[in-house]
């Protein structure tokens, strides 16, 4: 599989911490180039620094971003060049509040951050793809897209709404050689929780008590997996959770 993935380049956006920086460091042990961006560039550097020394065959270009604004998605696209895989995880959750209690600047934050800029930067990619009709768009879903939760409403809201930007690209590019997938995660034990709660480690903790939560690297293996098949081989969808927690979610129970 390394060999199908060798040479390629990964633009990973929130490559600073959790999900997307376990996917630098596997795609860079299968030889990929990597397009790293996030808004914290201490974090950027120091991965580039650290992967670099081990992997030096491979190309490792960092750019600060903030995905919420387009022309800064626009210069980071312009920056990194032609893209082979797009894997969209950027993303962020702020509180667990009743619908009536979420701020406004919540609401803005996680709109504007997991769907519209998850759009702005498969806008700025998908065009090269088509040019040379190949390319892979991974987008980073989660199990809240596929069912809410209570005092989830918005991130729920902004999941689901990847799912269906997802399988509208699906479609849109149904006479191309561009794959499109979906990786919806639940329960990863990463800085996501600390977000949530503004800090609150305790609180973060505590959704994770009880279980094994999964970790970054349980889902960087999981993209590893679906971008290394063959170009003929799309895998449209995966939900991944910790063992025994499937079957807690009403996703099973539909009827
Ligand atoms: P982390 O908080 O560890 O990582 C989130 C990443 O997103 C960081 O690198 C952060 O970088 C980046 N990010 C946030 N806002 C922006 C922005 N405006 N512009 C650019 N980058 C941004 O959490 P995870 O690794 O867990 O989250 C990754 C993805 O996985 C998210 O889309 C999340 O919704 C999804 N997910 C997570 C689950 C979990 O249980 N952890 C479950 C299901 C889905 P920086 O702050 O440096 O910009």
């Amino acid at each position: 599989m390394s060999s199908r993935l060798q040479g390629k380049n990964v633009l990973i956006t929130g490559a600073s911490s959790g999900i997307g920086e376990a996917c630098a460091r596997h795609f860079a042990q299968a030889g990929s180039n990597l397009f790293l961006a996030a808004r914290r560039q201490d974090r950027l550097d120091a991965l580039k620094q650290e992967l670099g020394a081990k992997y030096p065959s491979i190309k490792i270009l960092t750019h600060v971003l903030d995905v919420r604004v387009k022309a800064n998605v626009n210069a980071a696209i312009d920056f990194f060049g032609d893209i082979d895989v797009l894997v969209n995880n950027a993303g962020l959750v702020i509180g667990l509040d009743k619908l009536e209690d979420i701020t406004e600047d919540a609401m803005d934050t996680m709109m504007d951050t997991n769907v519209k800029g998850l759009v702005y930067v498969t806008q700025a990619v998908i065009p090269g793809m088509r040019n040379r009709n190949k390319g892979h768009v991974i987008n980073i879903g989660s199990v809240a897209g596929q069912q809410a939760y209570g005092n989830g409403s918005i991130y729920c809201a902004t999941k689901a709404a990847v799912a269906s930007v997802t399988r509208a690209l699906m479609h849109e590019t149904v006479d191309t050689a561009i794959r499109v997938s979906e990786i919806n995660p639940g329960l990863v034990e990463t800085e996501f929780s600390v977000i949530r709660f503004r800090g609150d480690k305790e609180k973060a903790d505590s959704v994770y008590k009880g279980l094994v939560p999964l970790n970054g690297d349980d889902i960087a293996e999981t993209v590893i997996f679906v971008a290394g098949r063959p170009d003929h081989v799309n895998i449209a969808e995966m939900l991944v959770f910790p063992t025994n927690q499937a079957a807690a979610t009403s996703v099973y129970r539909k009827p």
